[in-house]
């Protein structure tokens, strides 16, 4: 019998994994796919090199440190941190403004929507009276005012959740800024006492001196991409990890633990084990585990994942506008344009794309735009590249498609109510013990936050194994 058997092969499970084989725990990780990484997704051709999932990480403390055990210390990239972002808005790009005087001369808000943003972030704000569950438009209208949680949240929100603002929950999709509206005082005073609180609690991480010293609002990869991450902690967990095993079903075992029914190359196999941890999405692991945890099961079943395509344009310099130099743009939904944002690849990272040309990573669809799944490959290209054509392109030109990625159920939407599904199944799992649930649709779907989450899980399953 094993200790811990962990589903799924994402970030979220290898970075679980690793944790319990440190503790040497006798684990197995069993994944459907003929690959590691999951939303991972790096690909290349000749010198092009472009993701189609995730594209950078936050550096958080966790992950660094995880990406050192696993051998990476000399691959990160970091991109430099000062390079602007831009939002679209009426038939220009904007830089985002990143720090107070640059807020004071941007175009992208009215002196009237500054003054309000400024009344709010001092803390005049209207009251949230009944204290009811806000969506996110609600609570950055509520304090910031229309014209930023339009021009800035909403597409923001495109670019992390693909998601609608007036559907997702403020507490549970932007937990750390809503909590600092709940010190009082306003959003900068809240965010001036949490300051030392959270300076306090990176600085253990940091200490090993191969963690590299990194500074906030930079974004980090690899040399070789994000895939680099997931190989190299399989590469550690060696024979632990089994591909192309597809998990169907859980049992209670007579004794003690769990039985998981898998179908595999060699035909269905069964494991024994005293703990599971399943970071399959919501919409997987609803059926599993119908029969041991309904309550839970019917909770993760309200949790919706839109679809969303990835779609890789190269161009050669002479096709742009203008030099490009900035992490990339977002488009607000009231702009005329379908495409959610494109990420500025290439100037991003070292390495992506031969001399003399670009690699734009363009996200269209989500919660706002599901027909995306009903068009063909050719449609999405054709509107990505036309709606580039408003934004960076000169109108003569044509791209070289690298890829479209269309993930028909890509990231986990925290709509309203996503904190009481969370507490159903924070509840109803106690009936199932060394049962444990961990994936991106509990609380944070960046890299980061699934490896937090990963090592906090295996805390509590040491834990619970004693
Ligand atoms: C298009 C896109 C762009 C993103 N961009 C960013 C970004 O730039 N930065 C960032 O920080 N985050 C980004 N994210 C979010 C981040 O990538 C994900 O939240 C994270 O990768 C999720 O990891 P996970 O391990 O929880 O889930 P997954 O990566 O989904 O892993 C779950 C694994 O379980 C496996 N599995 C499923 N069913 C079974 C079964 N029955 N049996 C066995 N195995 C099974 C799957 O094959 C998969 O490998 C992006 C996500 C997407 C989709």
């Amino acid at each position: 019998m094993l200790d811990t058997l962990i589903v799924g092969a994402g970030i979220s499970g290898l970075s679980t994994a690793y944790r319990l084989h440190q503790g040497q725990r006798q684990i197995l990780v069993a994944e459907q796919r003929d690959r590691v990484g999951g939303n991972i997704a790096t690909e290349h051709q000749g010198e092009f090199l472009w993701e189609e999932g995730p594209n950078s990480f936050s550096p958080t403390p966790e992950l660094l440190k995880l990406a050192v055990d696993a051998g990476l210390k000399n691959d990160f990239v970091f991109a430099d941190r000062n390079l602007p972002r831009y939002v679209y808005w009426q038939g220009k790009l904007r830089p985002v403004p990143m720090s107070p005087p640059a807020a004071v001369k941007s175009q992208l808000l009215s002196p009237w929507g500054k003054l309000r943003a400024l009344a709010g972030a001092l803390g005049f704000v209207s009251p949230n009276v009944e204290g009811k569950e806000e969506t996110v438009a609600d609570f950055f209208t509520r304090h910031l005012g229309e014209e930023v949680a339009q021009r800035l949240v909403a597409p923001f929100v495109s670019g992390v959740y693909a998601g609608d603002v007036h559907r997702l929950s403020a507490q549970a999709a932007f937990g750390r800024v809503t909590q600092l509206a709940d010190v009082g005082g306003g959003l900068v005073a809240g965010a001036v006492l949490s300051r030392g609180k959270r300076k306090q609690s990176s600085s253990t991480v940091t200490e090993n001196a191969d963690i590299p010293k990194t500074k906030s609002g930079e974004l980090g990869s690899f040399r070789e991409g994000l895939q680099m991450l997931p190989r190299a902690i399989a590469s550690k967990l060696g024979e632990s990890v089994k591909l192309n095993w597809q998990l169907n079903n859980i049992s209670p075992h007579p004794e003690q633990g769990y039985i998981a029914a898998f179908s595999t190359p060699e035909g269905e196999q069964s494991v024994e084990a005293k703990s599971i941890v399943l970071t399959t999405p919501a919409h997987v692991t609803a059926p599993i585990i119908q029969t041991l945890s309904p309550l839970t099961s019917t909770a993760l079943q309200d949790i919706s994942y839109p679809p969303v395509a990835c779609v890789i344009l190269a161009y050669p310099d002479e096709a742009l506008r203008f030099s490009l130099k900035g992490f990339g743009n977002l488009v607000p939904r009231n702009q005329g344009l379908r495409t959610l944002g494109t990420i500025w690849a290439s100037t991003l990272f070292p390495g992506r794309a031969p001399q003399g040309w670009h690699i734009l990573t363009n996200f269209i669809g989500g919660a706002t735009d599901p027909e995306i799944a009903q068009l063909s490959e050719e449609q999405i290209i054709d509107q990505v590249h036309q709606d580039l054509q408003k934004v960076l392109l000169k109108s003569d030109t044509n791209p070289k498609p690298l890829a479209v990625h269309l993930w028909s159920k890509a990231i986990p939407q925290y709509t309203l109510g996503h904190l009481d599904r969370l507490e159903t199944i924070r509840n109803s799992l106690k009936s199932c013990p060394g049962l444990f649930l961990c994936s991106n649709y509990l609380d944070g779907v960046s890299l980061g936050d699934c490896v937090r989450r990963g090592e906090e899980t295996a805390q509590a399953v040491l834990d619970y194994l004693g």
